[in-house]
């Protein structure tokens, strides 16, 4: 395995190592990896002959400072993990400046309204953050292939919007979400989580495999209120928003179209902790 905290030592190593037929495989990440990070890294170096993982906790992104503050930090467990994964993994871990060069703040996107839904709404800036950062470092690693997880599905979406519009020769692959045994998403602020809450936090899953069942049987109205029902008599709970909407444009469902491919998204604060999940219903 070999780390570089800079991007110029990152671009010059890359430049003796390609050649016209080298396939870059890039999984950005924010680390405290676990399983689900370790799956898209796995299918990157299936695919490809060159695998870089980004371990970078990108302050532009985070609308609330204690989120920003809290994020869990633990670089070196985490080489440990790409390490043992496979020693041909290189890593990048740059510090604020050497990725922002000094100007930490977002530029701003038009993602076709994709960004105005959901994290979008109740995280403000907070997708401007990630098209920021992820540009930046498409711009450094040039990838071929980039591994992105579907537990972010809105995120997805949006890093296919932005491959689209700014016309960057990159496929985005997405993959599929890795959970706990009792269903849980896997997800890095899971560390924070008490292992009591970590058990009753199984409730999100199966309110979204609950939602499932029913969606061909009520109305989305009538699911909205019951899962806010679930949640109002769970005291260490608090929804922020549940949805129904459309995959493609991510817009609300009101009526369904059952030509039409839907998901269930949640954010629920267990504590202070706020953790999302989504599931597909059709
Ligand atoms: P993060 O470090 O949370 O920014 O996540 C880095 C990448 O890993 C993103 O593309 C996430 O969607 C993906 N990811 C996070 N958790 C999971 C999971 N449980 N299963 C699959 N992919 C995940």
């Amino acid at each position: 395995m070999l780390l570089f905290e800079t991007q110029l030592a990152l671009i010059e190593h890359l430049k003796h190592i390609s050649n016209s037929k080298t396939t870059i495989g890039f999984v950005p990440t924010m680390g405290a990896l676990h399983e689900g990070h370790l799956s898209l890294i796995e299918n990157s170096l299936k695919n490809n002959s060159i695998t870089i993982v980004s371990v970078f906790v990108n302050p532009t992104q985070f609308n609330n400072p204690e989120d920003l503050e809290k994020y869990p930090r633990t670089l070196e467990s985490d080489l440990l993990k790409l390490e043992s994964l496979n020693e041909s993994i290189i890593v990048y871990a740059p510090n604020v400046d050497d990725v922002y060069e000094g100007k930490t703040v977002s530029n701003q996107f038009d993602f076709d309204g994709l960004e105005n839904q959901m994290e979008g709404k109740f995280r403000p800036g907070h997708f401007d953050g990630v098209g920021t950062i992820v540009k930046l470092l498409f711009e450094i690693i040039k990838p071929t292939n980039a591994y992105f997880g579907e537990k972010d599905f809105q995120q997805l979406q949006i890093i296919k919007k932005l491959v689209e519009k700014f016309i960057l020769p990159i496929n985005v692959i997405s993959c599929p979400i890795f959970r706990e045994k009792n269903g849980l998403a896997m997800s890095s602020r899971n560390e924070r989580l008490s292992p009591n809450e970590r058990q009753s936090a199984a409730i999100i899953y199966k309110t979204l495999l609950d939602v499932k069942s029913k969606f061909n049987s009520e109305s989305v109205a009538e699911i909205k209120k019951w899962v806010a029902q679930i949640f109002e008599n769970q005291i260490d709970f608090k929804l922020d928003y549940f949805e129904i909407a459309e995959e493609a444009t991510l817009m609300p469902c009101k009526e369904i179209n059952p030509s039409k491919k839907y998901r269930a998204f949640i954010a629920v604060f267990v504590n202070n902790i706020r953790l999302i999940d989504t599931v597909s219903l059709n």
